[in-house]
């Protein structure tokens, strides 16, 4: 028994293009943006992307997408593939191992439920979205799940760095976008609690 998730192959031809490293956390946004609008107009999954990045250099490891819908896999999150990726690429569960450069994850919104608990369990020592507010449900009609109304104070409680809002319109406009598709949402049960 055996199961594989794996980004789709323009996603991997996108990244050889990366610079070898994005010094600003505009920079980094602005390309998992850019990797969140191709997934769903590709038809390759929803539009969310999570980059992991060396902190300090801007060296990009590796972007996930979202791949939920091809994978058939309600746990193919854009955060769950780019840190799955990143610990299989660096060879290790723990991001955050004491021998390592410092890590972080740049996502073009805040990590859902699961995806926030994911981020805990990475070692990942940096998080940064382009926002938290309702607009990702709002807008698309995912679900995100009962977020932890700490869910700041608990990160740093944590050591991990909270970075908001860098390059949040351009993260909304993606999301309408999305909506104005007429893409599949695919929340579980059709969105129903029956
Ligand atoms: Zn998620």
């Amino acid at each position: 028994m055996d199961f594989m998730l794996s980004l789709p192959d323009w996603a991997v031809a996108e990244m050889q293009q990366l610079p070898e490293a994005l010094p600003t956390l505009e920079a980094r946004m602005e390309a998992v943006i850019r990797f969140s609008r191709l997934n769903f107009e590709r038809n390759t999954g929803g539009p969310f992307a999570a980059g992991v990045f060396e902190r300090d250099s801007g060296k990009p490891v590796v972007i996930g997408v979202n791949r939920v819908v091809p994978s058939n896999c309600s746990s193919a999150h854009a955060e769950v593939m780019g840190l799955s990726l990143a610990q299989k690429i660096l060879g290790t569960y723990d991001l955050g191992a004491v021998e390592m450069p410092a890590y972080q994850l740049v996502v073009n919104w805040r990590p859902c439920v699961m995806c926030y608990g994911a981020v805990f369990w990475s070692g990942i020592r940096s998080l940064v979205i382009a926002g938290s507010g309702p607009e990702l449900e709002t807008i698309t009609g995912f679900d995100e799940g009962p977020i932890h109304p700490d869910w700041q104070d608990e990160l740093a409680k944590r050591g991990i760095d909270l970075v908001e809002d860098v390059l949040h319109d351009e993260a909304v406009q993606v999301f309408k976008d999305f909506a104005a598709s007429g893409a599949l949402v695919y929340n579980g049960r059709g969105g129903s609690a029956l």
